[in-house]
């Protein structure tokens, strides 16, 4: 009996099919993706059975903060999803499903537009869907604007360019000032 015969019984409990080739190469990615910062990163999350609670700094607005070892400042369940979902796509912004700002768990985030973001918003007049002269709040024709204080505004597109023809032509002046 050779010493392989008796090994392959016992290797049969242990070995484990193998991962399917893509599944190795998405691992590849991640890892290549993440620099060594995530253990410096997950080191400040509480990992509950629901919210993962960021233990750093929190801002006034309710959201964590992660220092970067290069400087700079990032929110934290900004990098929390960057971490584990990928690149946060252009123009999108993170949304809280579970509505905790101090939460980082990623399965908890979702890159939403701005406007859904708001529209999902609890305290948001979102049963509005049409300016005060009917123009409908579409992504187009819905301007966003935050303020210092992070609470946001929506504008209409259509009133906002029917006031600013209004503003030009009241205000008209002579040619040599454009300089
Ligand atoms: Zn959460
Ligand atoms: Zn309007």
């Amino acid at each position: 009996m050779s010493r392989f015969g008796n090994g392959s019984a016992i290797a049969a409990g242990r070995v484990r099919t193998a991962p399917p080739s893509d599944g190795g190469a998405i691992a590849q990615r991640r890892i290549t993706a993440m620099p060594a910062m995530p253990d410096r990163f997950w080191g400040k999350v509480d990992k509950t059975d629901g919210c993962w609670l960021w233990k750093a700094a929190i801002g006034d607005d309710g959201y964590g903060r992660f220092n970067l070892s290069g400087g700079g400042q990032i929110m934290a369940h900004r990098m929390a999803y960057k971490l584990v979902k990928g690149e946060i796509p252009e123009g999108l912004v993170i949304d809280h499903v579970c509505r905790n700002r101090g939460c980082v768990n990623p399965w908890h985030l979702e890159a939403v537009s701005q406007l859904e973001n708001l529209l999902r918003c609890p305290g948001w007049p979102g049963h509005r869907t049409h300016c005060a002269r009917g123009h409908k709040f579409t992504e187009s024709n819905t301007w966003l604007w935050t303020d210092k204080r992070g609470r946001v505004a929506r504008y209409c597109k259509a009133c906002w360019a029917v006031r600013h023809e209004i503003a030009r032509k009241k205000k008209r002046r002579p040619a040599d000032e454009s300089i």
